[in-house]
């Protein structure tokens, strides 16, 4: 008998109601027993979704971060909300995101804990504070309160919790000691964790250590070594879980811990689980993500069967089925998507219908494919008809990849001569000044956009409306005097849907929302065929605004690596195949606007870190095809055309190579919280072109003074030589309001002005 079971479930809700029910808490809106009863339902009905599985997660369910309220049930609370009042969820809360509901401002406003990627996803989660001084005591009422629950409900219930070498791994300490050195201290609570939860009846528990996919140095190897001796108890049964990667040098090190079971993230490590099974003693379980926990097409089940049925054969019981990670990464369902095409919603498939996938599987292997026959041939005839539908399969596509070739990733000449040019074309002033993109998205255009997308404007007063905006930011920009202008971004609801939404090979749904952080959901657009640019999709805004001044006016593009990497993307074509389709398209772009006289063009990565394998080893492969993803939409261009690109992140040093070959005339990035500090990268390697280090930060509501900024430049100057540097903010302005980006921008100015001077 084959065990299905799930890693997680997305908590956030199928219509975001976890996302509103937190909001109107955090607006004091509605009390705190509102927002508990909520997620006490959102459980519920998750638990109910997940009644065929043979057992259900309990403790993935929270109402901010799983690794908070890790640190909550290891009593590893940040000294400075300790005596706080009000319930512990308001000190959770203040932790997560600097307030609570019934905190006003100045009263309870506490510094937040730092937020970050959780590995390679887009989710984003709250950074345990470690030190030296650190001491873990044991809270462990959320998760059995939740275990509790799942038990009176008839649950079949796996508490899930994260494993104490991951949550180490992912903390912070501030005074730089060794996190290692705090394991001892750290399992005495796991161990009585699993007390308690084996004393409420838990037969099984999830302990997740998805480190194990990433390089660790032998120390850490031996730590997992001690842990889980101490760990382990007959008293419950103990399900490791990694996910996201291949074991590599981990896995006998995985394979040979004393727990119970062992989950496998079977998709990204197919080849390594004859290795697992060899490995694995012959009375562990081995539970294989079959189910792709991470993007939104259906599993081809006859394919998956044909791999499971002798491995089933040789496990038999042993063989447990879940998705390959948790779904927290998948929108809820399909089922919702009305606006999508049979077609296309034919191929799809979102939490419920993985979990279903699951069932399916184990049936098949447990009692024949026979008695699964209908759900196999429906699923058989969706993957045939994907792999062959003219809707994915573009020949002219592919005949235009086929043609790539080096030419087209190169400018015609070097940097120090197309400098020379653009110089003598813009004649721009030392220390010129830009933005980057976009200027305050106020109600009203935003409004604008939404009657429009409703139908309730139409096109054409849609698009007066929009040249009036575009109008009023040109107007603002000459008169701060900025050197060179944008059009402000008006009619872009998102960097990357705005693309995607013009280009042939992309999809949108309308609840497809995946959780990015606390209540925030980002609704990835959807890649499913050969991309085609029918049409110019930015040119007509671009030439308005530089109809209305003579300073030059940059054309402004997402690049084809940030398009990919927030997008749910093909899974029949390697991630580079696809980039380079998008880098096509950028390229016809960034050619007509070249034709239609823009002079300046700015192509956005802000996503090109992000997209960095976990392990180092694969680094150099990525960036290779995501660097000449950029050449290919950049560098078609004559060499008087000056190309800009914008990433707002400013970990830089281990990449620096790789941004130099990009080649970008001039690139603007984020700084201004690090004094500077991170333009040591372009300092020590000698970046050769030009750049402009972020002067304002768009983060903050705090308005830069002249001296401020010109401290900065002047900190910049000491690495870089003048004439290569520019003035700008450290990302868009389109979270902010006029009132702070004028001043803001004037002192910025101003600040050029008198750094001219000084030369
Ligand atoms: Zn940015």
């Amino acid at each position: 008998m084959a065990i299905t079971h799930n890693l997680g479930f997305p908590r956030i809700g199928a219509k975001r109601e976890l996302k509103f029910a937190l909001e109107s808490y955090w607006k004091g809106q509605s009390s705190l027993d509102a927002l508990k009863a909520v997620g006490s339902e959102l459980r519920q009905r998750h638990w109910a979704n997940q009644s065929k599985l043979d057992w259900s997660p309990v403790g993935d369910f929270t109402f901010y971060d799983q690794v908070l309220d890790m640190s909550f049930t290891l009593g590893n609370l940040p000294e400075r909300v300790r005596d706080l009042s009000g319930d512990s969820l308001d000190n959770y809360f203040r932790i997560a995101r600097g307030r609570s509901a019934t905190d006003r401002v100045c009263n309870y406003d506490v510094q937040a804990s730092e937020m970050t990627k959780w590995f390679d996803t887009n989710y984003h989660y709250i950074v345990p504070e470690l030190s030296t001084s650190t001491v873990f005591t044991l809270d462990s009422s959320r998760l059995l309160n939740e275990f509790k629950q799942a038990q009176c409900l008839g649950v079949k219930a796996k508490p899930v919790i994260i494993g104490p070498l991951t949550y180490l791994w992912l903390g912070k300490t501030k005074d730089d000691s060794d996190k290692l050195e705090l394991l001892p201290r750290l399992l005495p609570v796991y161990t009585q964790l699993l007390a308690k939860l084996a004393e409420q009846g838990a037969e099984w528990v999830q302990i997740d250590e998805p480190i194990l996919v990433t390089e660790l140095d032998p120390t850490w190897q031996q730590a997992f070594i001690r842990a889980y001796n101490t760990l382990h108890t007959d008293q419950v049964k103990l399900l490791l879980a990694t996910y996201f990667g291949q074991l590599r040098e981990n896995l006998s090190l995985a394979c040979r811990l004393p727990v119970q079971g062992l989950h496998v993230d079977a998709l990204n490590a197919y080849n390594e689980i004859p290795d697992v099974i060899m490995e694995l003693a012959s009375d562990r379980v081995l539970s294989l993500g079959i189910v792709n926990g991470r993007n939104i097409w259906k599993t081809d089940l006859l394919a998956t069967l044909d791999w499971l049925e002798p491995i089933h054969r040789q496990l038999g019981h042993r063989l447990w089925l879940a998705p390959s990670c948790s779904l927290l990464h998948v929108p809820v369902d399909i089922t919702s998507e009305c606006e999508l095409d049979t077609e296309l919603r034919s191929w799809l498939s979102f939490a419920l219908q993985k979990l279903n996938e699951l069932s399916v599987l184990s049936a098949a292997l447990n009692n024949g494919r026979q008695s699964m026959e209908t759900e196999l041939r429906d699923n058989q005839t969706a993957i045939a008809a994907r792999k062959v539908s003219t809707r994915v399969h573009n020949p002219a596509v592919k005949t235009a990849l086929a043609r790539i070739d080096a030419n087209m990733e190169r400018r015609t000449s070097p940097y120090s001569e197309r400098a020379c040019k653009q110089h003598e074309e813009l004649k721009l002033p030392l220390y010129p000044t830009t933005t980057i993109g976009s200027f305050p998205q106020t109600e009203e255009i935003r409004h604008i956009r939404n009657l429009f997308r409703r139908g309730e404007l139409n096109e054409s007063s849609y698009n007066t409306a929009m040249r009036e905006q575009i109008a009023r930011s040109v107007r603002e920009q000459e008169l701060l005097g900025l050197d060179v202008l944008v059009h402000g971004e008006a009619e872009r609801n998102d960097m990357v849907e705005y693309f995607g939404e013009q280009l042939e090979g992309y999809a949108f749904s309308q609840f497809g929302w995946v959780q990015s952080y606390g209540s925030r959901c980002v609704k990835p657009p959807i890649m499913f065929g050969d991309i085609i640019r029918p049409k110019p999709m930015t040119v007509k805004w671009i030439q308005y605004a530089q109809s209305l001044t003579n300073k030059p006016m940059k054309g402004m593009l997402t690049g084809p690596v940030t398009i990919l990497n927030w997008s749910f993307v093909r899974d029949d074509q390697p991630r580079a195949v696809s980039c380079q389709q998008l880098a096509l398209a950028i390229r016809e772009e960034v050619l007509d606007l070249e034709n239609a006289g823009v002079r300046v063009i700015q192509i956005d990565e802000a996503a090109l870190r992000e997209g960095l394998p976990l392990r180092r080893a694969q680094w150099h492969e990525y960036l290779q095809w995501a660097v000449s993803a950029f050449r290919i939409a950049a560098n078609g261009v004559r060499d008087n055309t000056q190309i800009h690109t914008h990433m707002c992140y400013s970990e830089f040093n281990d990449i620096i190579e790789s941004i130099a070959d990009m080649d970008a005339d001039v690139i603007t990035i984020e700084t201004s919280r690090s004094d500077m500090e991170l333009l040591d990268a372009f300092d020590h390697f000698n970046y050769p072109n030009e750049i402009g280090p972020g002067v304002y930060d768009i983060h903050s509501p705090n308005i830069p003074t002249q001296d401020h900024i010109i401290h900065l430049m002047l900190q910049a100057a000491k690495r870089i030589p003048a004439q290569r540097l520019w003035v700008n903010p450290d990302c868009g302005l389109k979270t902010r309001a006029w009132e702070e980006v004028v001043p803001a921008l004037h002192n910025m100015v101003a600040a050029a002005h008198k750094l001219r001077s000084t030369i």
